[in-house]
């Protein structure tokens, strides 16, 4: 056992460790910071905001992203709003109650000391924003509006319009510009980053692929920065863009850094639902709209009728009635398994049985008008017309969950280090602040809490006492690792076998979806387990890619991420079998209670799993026992 997960979060009242923390971190002098160079992987909210602000620190930054611009970053398509505790509608907000919801809503599975962090910095993200310029939504006196997402009783979500993401991303995306202007940046678009370069157990540098003319590099630096959000296409089907994957990520894992929680994966209640197995995309309704829509079933099994024929009394309510409390504003783990609930007992709604439930906005509309909607929620009612030619204005939506977000990620200590030293990670790629359950609208603050507000003082302790020895492409671990790269880019080409490769990301998917989705068991575990390897092998065997690797050759990218699912897939199973519980969205059947709630067991699972690669022999897993002063552990009610 190598691997030490030291959380190094350190001491005092809570809420001054983080004041008391900064306070303490070594500092590099400014002389000093232009001569380290610090590489960032991703250039989404997190990524984009962590190189602009450790290039105004000083830093020589490289900044690469896989989409032909850093503006095309998967968080732009973020759309309901980012949450901060500024209690500006005098409803009885504060950073004691952003944390304890957090921490509650994630099902007291994740570390109280960055919680709080989260929580203290929130109100700050949103003075920076706005310098920036962000436009996000006004009262008519000129406030800064809000609104109210799952698993709270207040309205602490700022938002422009359904997207917020995109706004947000501007602000991040000029701040980055200026520092390329400024010579402080250099972007690498359309780069791929396939490995990390590990020198001397320290993080030195990573190897790319231009996916342009397919030239395989060695990038070498005194830092690393993996900021390459989230995994949730390991089903396939999800609301994320299509080109979200593990490969980063999994890539440091297989070099050493410990993955955390990899079963733990949001399945969010409000998306557009299926039509088919022809389909390669699902689409997200904002949770926002659950701010003045009204979920709904008919009461009666089997209920053909069109929604506006079925009368009130023949209606059920569903999360208004058993969550009386949060109603139709209970966090999204919930609200994803009572819709499948209701679906399960055949009272779904819609074409391809019934996988539906009805999101209503007629009470809304009533008391407000058409106007006023859209003024909230227009470009979402666009949206969803272009996709089902049913106007939300005359119709109820229908809904189903789909994978959203994924809570698992990188372990990192308390300073956002991974258990390689030198390697950072930040925004969706870290397991930190969500526990087993994101609530809705944080995530864009915990990716910009990490970018602008603690990355920035963090990553200067490791560089002021790190030992850096000098080191260029020609180094054997660097020679070393790109000769992998191209041997297994090559290997992937060569295989020249009969299916294509989104036949078995496709096969990959529909297995995670039915054995480790909403709801997992043991025996469906073991099961997907060896389905996975068999899938693996045939994968190698049988996958067809086509083309060239000195080329533009999108099936060769798919096929590397492919290739990647299928050893991290296994992974999760493992964890969500290893994990002898329900917590959040982790819903094991074997462990619920009479309601249908999820069953913690605090004794024996109150940690974070975090696995350590061990090359071809099963993982080793490591635990990072949760100890909770400020909070007790209960079970969590919405009721
Ligand atoms: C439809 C939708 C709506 C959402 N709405 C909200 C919301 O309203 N509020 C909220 O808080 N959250 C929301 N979320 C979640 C939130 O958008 C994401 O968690 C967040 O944007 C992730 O940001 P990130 O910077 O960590 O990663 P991303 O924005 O995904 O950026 C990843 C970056 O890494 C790069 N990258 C990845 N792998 C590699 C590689 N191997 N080599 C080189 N570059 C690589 C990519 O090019 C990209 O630049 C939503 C998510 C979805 C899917």
């Amino acid at each position: 056992m190598t691997l030490e997960l030291r959380a190094k979060t350190p001491g005092g009242p809570l809420a001054e460790k983080w004041e008391r923390h900064r306070a303490e971190l070594r500092l590099v002098n400014p002389a000093n910071k232009r001569k380290h160079h610090v590489i960032v992987v991703g250039s989404g909210l997190a990524g984009a905001s962590g190189a602009a602000s450790l290039a105004e620190l000083g830093y020589t930054v490289s900044c690469f992203c896989f989409q032909d611009s850093p503006r095309r970053a998967h968080s732009i398509a973020a759309q309901g709003g980012i949450n901060a505790a500024k209690n500006y509608q005098n409803d009885g907000d504060s950073v004691h109650r952003l944390f304890y919801d957090t921490i509650k809503g994630g099902d007291f599975r994740s570390r109280e000391a960055n919680v709080y962090r989260l929580a203290e910095i929130s109100a700050r993200i949103i003075d920076q924003c706005v310098a920036q310029g962000v436009p996000f939504a006004r009262e008519y006196g000129g406030l800064l509006a809000n609104r109210s997402f799952g698993g709270v009783q207040v309205s602490r979500t700022f938002y422009a319009r359904g997207q917020t993401g995109q706004q947000l991303l501007l602000g991040a995306y000029q701040a980055l510009c200026r520092q390329i202007g400024a010579g402080q940046v250099r972007m690498y678009p359309r780069t791929e980053m396939l490995d990390l370069v590990v020198v001397d157990g320290q993080a030195r540098g990573i190897i790319t692929r231009s996916l342009v003319d397919g030239k395989i590099a060695a990038h070498v630096a005194d830092a690393v920065v993996l900021a390459t959000g989230g995994y949730s296409n390991v089903y396939y089907l999800s609301t994320n863009a299509k080109g979200c994957n593990v490969t980063a990520i999994w890539r440091a894992h297989k070099r050493g850094a410990a993955l955390a929680n990899p079963c733990f994966t949001q399945i969010h209640p409000t998306c557009i639902p299926p039509t088919g197995h022809h389909q390669a995309k699902l689409t997200l309704m904002s949770e926002s709209l659950r701010n003045d829509g009204r979920i709904w079933v008919p009461l009666r099994k089997g209920d053909s009728r069109a929604p506006g024929d079925i009368p009130e009394a023949e209606r059920d309510y569903y999360l208004e009635r058993l969550y009386p409390s949060y109603g139709n504003l209970v966090p999204r783990d919930l609200a994803s398994r009572r819709a499948k609930e209701v679906c399960d007992e055949g009272r779904g709604v819609g074409p391809g049985g019934g996988h539906g439930v009805y999101l209503d906005l007629r009470d809304a509309i009533a008391r407000l008008g058409d106007a006023a909607i859209a003024d909230r929620y227009g470009n979402l009612f666009q949206m969803y017309e272009r996709i089902t030619a049913e106007s939300p204005y005359r119709v109820p939506m229908r809904i189903y969950p789909a994978p959203h977000y994924t809570m698992g990620g990188l372990w990192v200590d308390y300073n956002l280090m991974s258990t390689i030293p030198g390697l950072h990670v930040i925004g969706e790629a870290n397991f930190s602040d969500h526990g087993a359950n994101r609530l809705g609208a944080s995530a864009l603050m915990q990716g910009l809490a990490d970018g602008y507000f603690i990355l920035p003082y963090t990553i200067g302790d490791y560089l002021a006492q790190a030992k850096l020895p000098k080191l260029d492409a020609t180094h054997p671990a660097v020679r070393q690792t790109g000769a992998e790269v191209a041997d297994r880019t090559r290997k992937l080409i060569e295989a020249n076998g009969r299916r294509s490769v989104d036949t078995f990301h496709r096969e990959l998917g529909r297995l995670m979806w039915d054995r480790c989705g909403m709801s997992r068991n043991a025996s469906g575990l073991k099961d997907a387990i060896q389905k996975i390897c068999v899938l693996r092998e045939e994968f190698w065997n049988d996958v067809y890619v086509g083309g060239r690797g000195e080329d533009l050759n999108q099936a060769l990218e798919q096929a590397g991420r492919v290739a990647d699912f299928l050893e991290f897939a296994e992974l999760m199973c493992r964890d969500a079998l290893e994990r002898e519980e329900s917590c959040g969205c982790h819903f094991r059947e074997e462990y619920q209670t009479p309601e249908g709630e999820a069953r913690r067991d605090d004794e024996r699972f109150a940690y974070v799993a975090a696995w350590e690669f061990t090359g071809g022999k099963p993982p080793v897993l490591h635990k990072e026992a949760l100890e909770f002063e400020a909070v007790h552990p209960s079970q969590r009610s919405y009721v």
